[in-house]
């Protein structure tokens, strides 16, 4: 997937970026009552980072987690995650490559128990952007470039007030996107 930097990445109807790989993943369903404004409105970027197995990259784990297929006998860490039911809507490979497992308009299951400005239950109004990478090492130079324009695109098509990492609304729980992800390449960054 190439694409010039001033390009926005094209968003369809459901939340789809027909240019991004598609691996749907069943861990996804509606977002709640549309109507109700202030709850539902999707207003929210989540940013994490994920690894599987831990620290190590390139390989299938982060697709097989996010589609309930992760063997439990290829890595010990596996034994405890591999029942999880989670998802996210993109993950930013090492190389750039972006992957999408759910559209937009549906909820993806990547916050957990979490909260910001007095709302809980943050899958109900955020998107979530898994970074390949761990609490551990800097993420690459190319990872930023495809955040921030997809961070752009999603900002011209929803009403996008936070972009906030998993340790903003899951403090003392969660982590990431840790210490090495560096919010100042964040062109987009809006915590408020
Ligand atoms: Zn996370």
């Amino acid at each position: 997937m190439k694409k010039r930097d001033s390009q926005l990445y094209e968003i369809n109807a459901i939340g789809i970026i027909p240019c991004a790989a598609q691996v749907a993943s069943p861990n996804q369903d509606d977002r709640p009552n549309q109507c109700d404004v202030d709850s539902a409105a999707i207003d929210m970027v989540v940013i994490h980072n994920i690894s599987l197995p831990p620290k190590q990259y390139g390989g299938n784990g982060i697709t097989e987690l996010f589609t309930n297929q992760l063997n439990p006998d290829e890595h010990p860490y596996y034994a405890d995650i591999y029942t999880a039911k989670v998802s996210s809507h993109f993950l930013i490979r090492r190389d750039g490559a972006l992957i999408q497992f759910v559209p937009c308009a549906k909820r993806a299951w990547h916050a957990g128990i979490s909260k910001w400005k007095n709302r809980e239950r943050c899958n109900d109004f955020s998107i979530g952007i898994e970074l390949e990478g761990c609490d551990f090492e800097e993420f690459e130079a190319v990872q930023y470039k495809v955040l921030n324009a997809l961070l752009q695109s999603l900002k011209s098509t929803y009403p996008i007030q936070y972009v906030v990492g998993h340790s903003d609304i899951a403090p003392g729980r969660k982590t990431d996107p840790g210490p090495f992800f560096n919010w100042s390449k964040v062109a987009e960054k809006q915590i408020n």
